[in-house]
């Protein structure tokens, strides 16, 4: 599937917006994600993983005994992963701001696990997750997938990473913001993510 085709799904669903758009970092931007939209049709989800699978190394894959991704954004293609390889899907979550498994999740030391989330960004959550389960459960990690990468610089994670499609957004202090510059043309910043818990 060439990008073309998968940033089509994306603006289909609803998944990225393009415009002029405030995001929660105070910085504007002309590219606004809401990944989970992608979700609300089980079919693009389908699709959409079905060619991120194609990205994993077959040796990779058939290693993978779970796939452990985090809430909220992991969590749905964490679990379309899982029913495509028929693996083992598990997912942490933050409890008083600290990255645990509960809901008596559990995982064995030496599992080998591939961890998934919807889009990447800085990583943050990612290399939360790695600490958790490298460090308390002993785990190996075989990698990471995303179906989106926005990161300027890849993160590291001191494992493999593998992502379906780059997509990169231009960020721009309020007061560079060419797109500020030609209100008539853009019309001001809106925040489409005020109500979007991420
Ligand atoms: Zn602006």
């Amino acid at each position: 599937m060439r990008d073309e085709e998968i940033l089509d799904i994306l603006k289909k669903a609803g998944a990225l917006l393009e415009g002029h758009f405030q995001l929660s970092s105070g910085l504007h931007s002309n590219r606004y994600f809401q990944m989970a939209k992608v979700f609300q049709y089980p079919e693009y989800g389908k699709i959409l993983v079905e060619e991120l699978i194609k990205k994993i190394p077959e040796d990779i894959k058939n290693k993978i005994d779970t796939i452990v991704s985090p809430a909220m954004g992991g969590v749905i293609i964490g679990y379309e992963i899982s029913r495509q390889l028929k693996k083992r899907n598990i997912f942490t979550e933050r409890e008083n701001g600290k990255m645990t498994l509960r809901r008596g999740f559990n995982l064995k030391e030496g599992e080998n696990v591939l961890i998934a989330e919807d889009v990447i960004t800085t990583g943050g959550s990612v290399k939360e997750v790695i600490d958790l389960i490298k460090n308390e459960y002993k785990v190996n990690i075989l990698g990471v997938v995303s179906l989106v990468n926005r990161a300027n610089e890849d993160p590291n994670f001191d494992t493999k990473y593998f992502y379906l499609i780059k997509v990169n957004a231009k960020t721009y202090k309020p007061e560079e913001c060419p797109m500020c510059k030609d209100l008539k043309k853009y019309g001001p910043a809106i925040k489409p993510g005020s109500r979007y818990l991420k």
